[in-house]
């Protein structure tokens, strides 16, 4: 049986994604729904994937594809190659995701020395079919052959000077021939052959070269990025050419069913007469905006309007189009459901609910957790009295500060210092992407908002101002001019802000969100000064939190950070750490507990320390009322609340050198500091092995932990406290340091005659404890999953070094999408948390079950603990919104 490789667009259907890509599914739908697509076919992603295994496209493709072609042909009465009617194309890539801009396009294949008179003569405009040709010999040289789009450009450039023309449109048909011909002489030179004139090898050649740019290096970062798996392969669409630059009545341009950066119902989008393709996205031009179309051509602007409504109650959600209108008719040529800025996406998603078009539920299924952090990220303070220099268009909002930066290398480079920038650029193209990437805020001068910068931008998350016109952005001289004057150059700090489009000289202050004020009960949704976007959130999280039941808790050790986590919805305290407490001042106190020469100097020492910590567990616990709050005895290695090795040697030396008294306390600190240096501390003396090894370090803890508990009850207060041991790897350390949290409980209690029904559990963060979960459970009344440490013990990864070091070559490769640092790796580390979550509940079912490393404010974890079960996650205070929206998702 031979395998179909191709579909012409009246056969498909927008379930088919995965086969035909987005693009070509989507236009398959589009036909189906009677709507002016210009006929054409796809070239399946199974077929790029056989060309990505074997190098080649598959045998059974050149027949398929000839013969989709002539029923094109027949349905259009042209051919592909006749020189008196020539029928052209266009090759579309088109992956499963959307991949905005990240891979190649060749308009007007087809056309030859030959066919472009026909289409001339066909058309009665020879400007118009040279116009055409220059620019497939300009698009198939650069993807096709690699040939610098620069060199092509220049010709343009020098042309349009000597015309003193402004744009390409004053470029008449003499000029556009000489464009042509210089075009071709530019192909003989950059590949040693003139440009084919066979229309089949140019098809052939365009279907190859779409292939391959799914593995153009901005794609594959692009991927990476987005964490979209690098094997899906893209589709081809082969669609006959329709022409928005055959005269004044022609048009291209792209809208939006609402406006994605706010949500607002309307027309949004911009255009261009007399233009083709991407002129508009590549702001090469100054875009003119929709409802001025309803002048220019208003029978074609109403029957978009017809067309968008249709769309959007099809897809039940706001749609992103591209049209091209040739000589007043109007063509369809893409349309997807469109990306959206976060306020956007909430915006809509509650619109919708309200217009019945669609249910919570599924208003809930099309927000995520990561657009809702978007939202509290700061924007800039309002009464600062900032001045702006200038206003562009708010492409992606937010507030950036930053150094002026002119390209990608520059932005690179500095954040790999953690310098901050603003990415400056006339307009951006694909190439930017690692720039835009790392820059804080994105600012071009040229472009709309459907401009490369700002879809792209939008897509992820990056605060970005396009269209700034009145600045003169010099990338050359890497200055930033007005009217003339320099007004920033390289390194200068400037700041935008992608909510107004305003752009401001040097640093404006930040204040927090709107939706952060919300989330901490600052702002009632009810309130007039809430926006509707606060409440368009406060329903979406209302229907989270209904629906989940994974716990959400917060990882706080201080009663500030305690307050400021409940108030966000935390059930409670998932992870407090101690050792803060011994760090400042205190440090001192474990410096005499480490240098005690005797039981008793070591008991004036954890004395001191009991005292100081009693405090702040007091203070904890009132902080916390009656939810659960779990808190770790000491973990890291003693040697962090240590002074430096080098420098104490260096000051013990310096005192020698220079005959000076040596410090008898110094010398004793620095043989302790000496004893207690590890080659790799993290696998070293820390964590439960403190407990054992130092003794009465974790009595000590234990005891303040429950003198406060004790303080707390007499006062009326009803803690609820878990006692959390970590590092652990065998039954029996725990053994052990149960036993000793036992004695101290039976003795504070009896000493202030309160009874202390406090917990105690684990973390399991060690592969053997996973797998010894079954005996752990048999002391532990509680697991806490510690997912850094499991993740660093199960790859053998050092968390500290990993992200400076191989990750990007690991990243770069494939062979990371994403750091598993980040987001859990589900297969290996997260089999080890299943497994110690069942043999856990073996033992014990009523087991506890939570995590407490930074995956329990990722999404994509946070559904993974969910199925597997767990009660609650814990993450930092300012992640709890996100974990309790995310909690409620997984339940979708
Ligand atoms: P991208 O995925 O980068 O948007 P497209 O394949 O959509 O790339 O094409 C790039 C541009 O060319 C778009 O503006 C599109 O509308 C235009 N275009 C593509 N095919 C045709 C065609 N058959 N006729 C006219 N314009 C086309
Ligand atoms: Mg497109
Ligand atoms: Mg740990």
């Amino acid at each position: 049986m031979t395998v179909t490789y191709v579909h012409p667009f009246d056969e498909g259907s927008m379930d088919q994604k995965d086969l035909l890509g987005g693009k070509g599914a989507n236009l398959a739908e589009m036909t189906r729904l009677g709507l002016p697509v210009p006929p054409g076919f796809t070239i399946t992603t199974d077929a790029c994937r056989w060309y990505m295994s074997h190098g080649d496209t598959p045998p059974e493709l050149a027949e398929q594809v000839a013969s989709a072609l002539a029923q094109v042909e027949a349905g259009l009465g042209r051919r592909f190659g006749d020189p008196e009617n020539p029928l052209l194309v266009s090759v579309r890539s088109g992956a499963a995701v959307s991949m905005p801009g990240m891979m190649e396009t060749v308009l007007n294949v087809g056309l030859n020395d030959e066919t472009v008179q026909g289409l001339a003569a066909r058309s009665g405009s020879e400007r118009f079919a040279l116009d055409s040709y220059r620019r497939l010999l300009q698009m198939f040289g650069r993807t096709v052959e690699e040939i610098d789009g620069e060199r092509f450009e220049e010709v343009l450039d020098e042309l349009k000077e000597r015309r003193g023309a402004a744009s390409d449109l004053e470029l008449d048909a003499q000029d556009l021939a000489e464009a042509v011909a210089r075009f071709q002489r530019i192909f003989v030179e950059q590949t040693g052959e003139p440009f084919p004139q066979d229309p089949r090898e140019q098809l052939r050649r365009s279907i190859r070269a779409v292939f391959d740019s799914w593995n153009a290096p901005r794609a594959v970062v692009y991927r990476n990025t987005e964490r979209i798996r690098h094997d899906l392969g893209t589709a081809v669409n082969v669609c006959s050419m329709v022409f928005g630059n055959l005269d004044d009545r022609s048009a291209t341009g792209v809208c939006f069913t609402r406006d994605p950066a706010t949500g607002q119902a309307g027309v949004y989008g911009d255009f261009l007469v007399n233009a083709q393709g991407e002129d508009v996205v590549a702001g090469i031009r100054n875009t003119r905006s929709l409802p001025e179309l309803a002048e220019v051509l208003p029978d074609c602007y109403a029957q978009l309007e017809q067309v968008m409504e249709t769309l959007e109650t099809h897809y039940r959600d706001l749609c992103d189009i591209e049209f091209t209108i040739e000589s007043g008719t109007l063509w369809m040529l893409q349309t997807r459901v469109g990306k959206r800025t976060a306020a956007a996406a909430f915006r809509i998603a509650t619109t919708l609910v309200d217009e019945g078009v669609i249910d919570e539920e599924e208003a809930l299924r099309r927000v995520g957790g990561d657009q809702l952090s978007r939202l509290m990220f700061p924007h800039f303070a309002e009464g600062s009295g900032a001045q702006p220099i200038t206003k562009g268009l708010n492409a992606s909002p937010g507030a950036a500060v930053g150094q002026v930066a002119f390209d990608s290398e520059t932005v690179t480079a500095l954040a790999r210092d953690h310098v901050a920038t603003i990415l400056v650029r006339r307009e951006t193209n694909p190439d930017d992407l690692a720039g835009m990437l790392a820059a804080a805020g994105v600012l071009t001068s040229r472009g709309g908002k459907t401009s490369h910068a700002a879809v792209v931008a939008r897509g992820l998350g990056k605060t970005c101002v396009c269209g700034a016109e009145t600045l003169e952005v010099d990338e050359k001289a890497k200055e930033i001019r007005m009217g003339g004057d320099v007004i920033a150059r390289e390194g200068d700090i400037i700041s935008i802000d992608g909510t107004s489009g305003e752009v401001f000289l040097g640093e404006v202050p930040v204040e927090p969100s709107e939706v952060v004020q919300y989330l901490e009960g600052d702002l009632a949704p009810d309130d007039p000064a809430a926006s509707d976007l606060v409440r368009s959130v406060h329903r979406l999280m209302g229907t989270a939190d209904s629906l989940r039941t994974l716990q959400v808790r917060a990882n706080a050790d201080t009663a500030e950070d305690a307050s400021r986590a409940r108030r966000m919805g935390a059930q409670g305290i998932g992870l407090a750490r101690t050792e803060h407490m011994f760090l400042g001042e205190r440090r001192v106190l474990v410096e005499n507990l480490i240098l005690s020469a005797d039981q008793e100097q070591r008991q004036e020492a954890l004395d001191e320390l009991l005292e100081v910590q009693r405090g702040d567990f007091v203070a904890l616990l009132e902080a916390m009322g009656s939810l659960p709050t779990t808190i770790r005895l000491l973990d890291p290695p003693l040697h962090e609340f240590l002074p430096d090795i080098t420098e104490l040697s260096v000051k013990v030396a310096r005192r020698e050198a220079t005959g000076k008294k040596r410090s008898k306390r110094d010398v004793t600190l620095l043989g302790a500091v000496r004893r207690l240096h590890e080659q790799n501390p993290m696998l070293g003396l820390r964590g439960v092995r403190l407990g054992l090894t130092i003794p009465g370090l974790y009595g000590m803890q234990t005891r303040a932990i429950l003198e406060a508990e004790a303080q707390v009850r007499r006062a009326g207060g009803t803690p609820h406290v878990e006692i959390m041991v970590p590092l652990v790897s065998s039954i029996r350390e725990l053994w052990e340091i149960e036993r000793e949290i036992r004695a101290v409980r039976d003795e504070v209690s009896a000493e202030q005659g309160v009874d202390l029904p406090c917990r105690i559990g684990t973390m399991i963060e060690l592969p053997r404890a996973a797998l010894r979960a079954d005996e752990i459970a048999e002391v532990a009344e509680f697991f806490s999953f510690g997912t850094n440490d499991l993740t660093q013990t199960t790859w053998g990864f050092s968390r500290d070094d990993v992200e400076a070091g191989f990750f990007f070559t690991y990243k770069d490769r494939g062979i990371l999408l994403t750091s598993p640092f980040e987001s859990l790796d589900q297969y290996g580390v997260g089999e080890l948390v299943r497994i110690g979550a069942e043999r856990g509940r073996g033992t014990r079912p009523d087991l506890k079950l939570g995590v407490c490393g930074e995956h329990g404010g990722d999404p994509d974890s946070i559904h993974f603990f969910h199925h597997v079960g767990l009660d609650y996650v814990s993450c930092s205070p300012f992640r709890v919104p996100v974990a309790r929206f995310e909690a409620g998702r997984a339940k979708l």
